[in-house]
């Protein structure tokens, strides 16, 4: 790597070996279940894991999308199993979580964009374990509003659906996804679940300007974004975006008092922030 891309000493953390860690992996092996916490080889894990709180992909493990920042394959090439809202039920109570985040590849082969499912796999949950906490992340259903209800019908605790960059930068990093249409994903969260919070994301490195990042942040707030994440981006492999820069974590210190400044009710901003990190504090916190 050149020198502007070595990883500087604040981004080195080591995975867990630690035998309740194996234990939850195998559970979820077993099952053929997806964790974005595994497959994204996130740094958090262990700290997830270990309060209880883990992302769950649905779906499959195959997009029909291609963004430059993300390490998903493209494909898919088959229907999403209809066991795995139960299964998933399943390893939420065998893994004792108290706070489930809900997330999927983004599927805009099928024609509700997959919100059934995420439909499903909330009620499935909140069958087997009434008190869980559930977040879900969601595509942007193509702008589809009947799928964005379908979602929200379920009572979600938290939506989640990630702006990921500032506008300038969609073209090369989400070339199928339009910056306003996500936008407006959120301002109609608030307008039919007012009672539900939304929250949103994005990262950082990837060459925006301050200037940038100020705008986006008021524009998530003006349409009723309530929760905020800002994290470091991070390049999966050699094939994706370089990283642009570092951004020091005492500029991440920076940036939540600024979104604190413009009215977000929770922020988490840091090097090793992604949007479920922290997701349960957070919540409570809003409470
Ligand atoms: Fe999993 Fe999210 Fe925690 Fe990473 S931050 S380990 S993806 S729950
Ligand atoms: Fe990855 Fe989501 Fe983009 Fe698909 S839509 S490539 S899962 S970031």
């Amino acid at each position: 790597a050149s020198s502007h891309t070595a990883k500087p000493g604040w981004l080195k953390r080591k995975l867990p070996d630690a035998p309740e860690y194996e234990q939850v992996c195998s559970l979820i092996r077993k099952g053929g279940l997806h964790t974005v916490c595994q497959e994204a080889k996130c740094p958090n894990q262990f700290e997830c894991f270990s309060k209880k709180t883990a992302t769950f992909m649905i779906m499959g493990s195959k997009c029909t999308r291609n963004c430059r920042f993300c390490n998903i394959e493209t494909g898919p090439d088959e229907m999403p199993d209809p066991q795995e809202p139960f299964k998933i039920a399943e390893a939420v109570e065998k893994m004792e979580l108290h706070y489930v985040v809900i997330t999927s590849v983004t599927r805009d082969d099928l024609p509700d964009g997959g919100a059934g499912y995420f439909a499903r796999t909330i009620s499935e949950i909140r069958k087997r374990i009434p008190e869980a906490l559930i977040e879900v992340l969601i595509p942007d259903f193509q702008g589809d509003y009947e799928a964005l209800k379908t979602v929200l019908d379920a009572k979600p605790n938290v939506l989640n659906h990630n702006i990921e960059t500032v506008p300038g930068l969609y073209k090369i990093v989400r070339p199928q996804a339009v910056y306003k249409q996500s936008l407006e994903l959120i301002k109609r969260v608030k307008e039919y679940s007012p009672d539900i919070p939304a929250k949103s994301g994005l990262m950082l490195g990837l060459g925006e300007t301050d200037e940038q990042i100020y705008q986006t942040l008021e524009d998530l707030f003006n349409c009723g974004c309530s929760m905020l994440t800002m994290g470091q981006y991070l390049q999966p492999s050699k094939q994706h975006l370089c990283v642009k820069r570092f951004v020091r974590p005492e500029e991440f210190d920076s940036w939540k008092k600024t979104a604190l400044k413009i009215g977000f009710a929770e922020v988490a901003s840091g090097p090793f922030v992604r949007s479920s990190y922290h997701a349960k504090d957070m919540y409570n916190k809003k409470q």
